[in-house]
């Protein structure tokens, strides 16, 4: 079976909100949470559902469905990226955006959650149908966002060119340049230096300080990383580049590439930019997604989409450290199983949680008009995660749970302190 209908396949089992609810519920059971401050931390404060219309190239008119969830704001404004995908669903946004809640307070950035997502093919749009609707996209939500409520970034086929267009689009509408109200947008207009890396780079931080607590060497160690766009195939190029370690396997939705020997990243990476996939890779086997997730490793690295680790394959996985570079990769069911198989889950919200952190970043340095050389907003993102992963590392040792517990237990408590002390309105 190829790896688009198995996702599709996938979806139609799966409900990502489901999920995310699912793991709350455990954390605020474990905080033993009052109803009020629960339901107010467990449901999206505000959902937003557009069907806008956008010109095709042929001059005809498509109508599209947008969403923009804005989980909750007690930490401070919605944070969250916006995907192009044609399995989008209100479900999956709001799981998105509950998950950005937790991440911004998991590493302490005064943020809350947000997302948003279009129902489309981005594969089979043009640049010019892709800026028609992402422009009409963004008149949609001129409303809802802004930098001090909601600020888009982004994920799943969408770049810095789309964040430059909601940039501009906003800007229009307000009559001035609003350069803080995306974020990974390009350094020409008020970008981040190192926002481009932040997600795999964050990832490969705290994957460092987890081999260290397991005694595992990463010079030499192999890893495979599933989906190779931004978050995964940046974490394989720094695990590679700066710490030794062997890449055996990597996918994406077109196949994958294995060479037990390891792949040489920087023309795998050349590759897939000539041929905008990694199958065919020379020196390389396509040996499709379940057994690639199969394959023993030092470290796995998913870095696609949710839902990714099943009850149904995470008997076989093979490694001492799955690394979260995804939102949701994992299934409640599958968290069990490898928890008792003993393996090290560094959980989504602390693990990608370095590409919203640099956006925190950005955001500041927006507001300040003054840009930080790129030295130190790696080192400022370093400092985050290292003392992130330690203080969820700590929780996990002194509650004995395991590491998704104790983030969200340290998540959701810091959340339900800013619902309690801000009260009830009015
Ligand atoms: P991207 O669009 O750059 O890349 C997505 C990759 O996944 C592509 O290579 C695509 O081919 C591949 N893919 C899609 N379906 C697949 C499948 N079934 N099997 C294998 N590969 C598949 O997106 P991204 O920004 O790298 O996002 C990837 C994941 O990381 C998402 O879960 C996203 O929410 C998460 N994330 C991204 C950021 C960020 O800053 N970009 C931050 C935090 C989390």
């Amino acid at each position: 079976m190829d790896s688009s209908n198995h996702s599709i396949q996938r979806a139609s089992a799966y409900n990502p909100w489901q999920a995310a609810m699912q793991v709350f519920d455990n954390a605020a059971d474990f905080l033993q949470l009052e109803d009020g401050v629960r339901n107010r931390a467990k449901y999206p404060e505000r959902e937003l559902t557009v069907n806008f219309p956008a010109k095709l190239r042929d001059g005809r008119i498509r109508i599209f469905t947008g969403y923009r969830v804005q989980h909750n704001t007690a930490r401070g404004p919605a944070k969250g990226g916006i995907r192009y995908h044609p399995n989008v669903s209100l479900d999956e946004v709001r799981a998105l955006a509950s998950w950005m809640t937790w991440k911004c307070a998991v590493v302490g950035i005064p943020f809350g959650g947000g997302k948003g997502g279009v129902i489309c093919n981005p594969k089979e749009m043009n640049e010019l149908e892709l800026e028609n609707m992402t422009r009409r996209f963004a008149s949609e939500l001129v409303g809802f966002i802004g930098p001090d409520r909601d600020i888009p970034a982004p994920d799943v086929y969408t770049n810095a060119q789309t964040m430059a267009w909601i940039m501009d689009t906003y800007s229009m509408n307000k009559g001035h340049s609003v350069p803080g109200v995306v974020t990974g947008k390009p350094i020409a207009i008020g970008g981040s230096k190192g926002r481009n890396e932040a997600t795999g780079r964050g990832c490969v931080y705290v994957i460092v300080e987890a081999a260290k607590h397991l005694n595992l060497n990463l010079n030499g160690a192999t890893a495979v990383v599933q989906g190779f766009g931004n978050a995964g195939s940046i974490a394989a190029k720094l695990l590679a580049a700066e710490h030794g370690v062997k890449i055996i396997a990597v996918n994406d939705s077109s196949g994958s590439a294995y060479n037990k020997n390891g792949l040489d990243l920087p023309a795998l990476a050349a590759y897939k930019e000539k041929t905008g996939k990694v199958k065919g890779f020379p020196g390389s086997d396509d040996i499709g997604e379940e057994n690639l997730l199969a394959l023993p490793c030092d470290v796995l690295v998913p870095a696609a989409l949710e839902n990714a680790i099943t009850a149904h394959n995470a008997a076989k996985v093979n490694t001492r450290i799955v690394a979260e570079a995804a939102n949701g990769p994992t299934t409640p069911e599958a968290d069990k199983i490898l928890f008792e198989k003993g393996i090290m889950i560094l959980p989504d919200i602390l693990a990608n949680a370095g590409g919203v952190t640099v956006s925190y970043f950005e955001w500041v340095q927006d507001n300040y008009s003054f840009f930080w050389k790129e030295k130190d907003v790696n080192e400022n993102l370093r400092e985050v995660m290292v003392s992130s992963f330690s203080e969820v590392w700590q929780t996990a040792q002194k509650l004995k749970v395991d590491m998704r517990r104790a983030a969200y237990v340290t998540a959701v408590s810091r959340v339900a302190e800013a619902i309690r002390v801000r009260g009830i309105y009015p």
